[in-house]
């Protein structure tokens, strides 16, 4: 069992020491943790309303930390981070992510224009969209993530749900769509827990969508999007029974951006 996607304090919205949240996986038997906090955002040149990532000068600190835990650890730390995605900025963060020896890079999407629409401060904005619209902007979006090549991980794949603001019609095809492009891009996609504890009560991505990236041999990964030690490795153990029951036979793992894959 294997947890990638860990964050730090350094986010502005999380809590405990790297120390804590190494504990939590070591008391949980994970095999392999990997931190991946919000990459800064002033580094792409964008400014969001709410601060919610590192600030530049803080990134050096947290993959020298993340790199001095590994040293005193029994357990394998990956060093990873979570970049937003910004369309029309794919050079810059392309040439900004090259300074960095990661082991992963994880690309999300929290921002739609200058909305984060996965923020709590931010909810009342769902009720100016029409959800089929909505829907379609992001996963058109997330369609690009794909295609820039500049992540190895997609992460919280349908997170546009976090609320539960879903369509009214039928997206099956946006969703088939989604997962061509995926497979055709090759990222790996992370089964996030966090999906079950947030309003939505469900896993990011879908059922839907995990059944389609298995028929399509897209390659899965594993994280608990943990913000407070206590929900390291958390919800872990029912995503990989998830993962058995709809015929997966391993997870993906990566060391400086090359895969390798643990047998489920
Ligand atoms: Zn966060
Ligand atoms: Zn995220």
């Amino acid at each position: 069992m294997i947890d990638y996607h860990l964050h730090t304090v350094r986010c502005c919205h999380a809590t405990g020491s790297m120390d804590e949240y190494l504990a939590e996986a070591q008391a949980k038997g994970l095999q392999e943790i990997g931190f991946a906090d919000h990459f800064p955002l002033a580094l792409l040149e964008f400014a969001p309303q709410t601060q919610v990532t590192m600030n530049a000068g803080e990134l050096e600190i947290y993959l020298r930390d993340v790199l001095a835990l590994r040293e005193r650890s029994d357990l394998p730390v990956r060093l990873g981070v979570e970049v937003d995605y910004l369309p029309g900025r794919e050079a810059l963060t392309g040439k900004v992510l090259a300074r960095y020896a990661l082991d992963y890079c994880i690309g999300s999407i929290h921002f739609l224009g200058d909305w984060d629409f996965t923020h709590p401060r931010y909810v009342s904005k769902y009720g100016a969209y029409d959800a089929d619209k909505l829907y379609r902007t992001y996963f058109k979006t997330l369609q690009a993530l794909a295609e820039s090549g500049l992540f190895d991980i997609v992460g919280h794949l349908d997170v546009i749900k976090k609320y539960a603001f879903f369509p009214k019609n039928d997206w099956e095809d946006l969703l088939r769509e989604t997962c061509r492009i995926l497979a055709g891009s090759k990222i790996c996609v992370e089964l996030n827990t966090a999906g079950w504890r947030a309003p939505v009560k469900e896993a990011y991505p879908s059922e839907a969508f995990l059944r389609e990236c298995l028929r399509l041999g897209i390659p899965v990964t594993l994280g608990s999007d943990a913000h407070c030690p206590q929900d390291v490795g958390a919800g872990l153990s029912q995503a990989v029974s998830l993962l058995k029951e709809l015929g997966f036979s391993g997870v993906t793992t990566f060391a400086g951006r090359k895969r390798f894959v643990l047998p489920l």
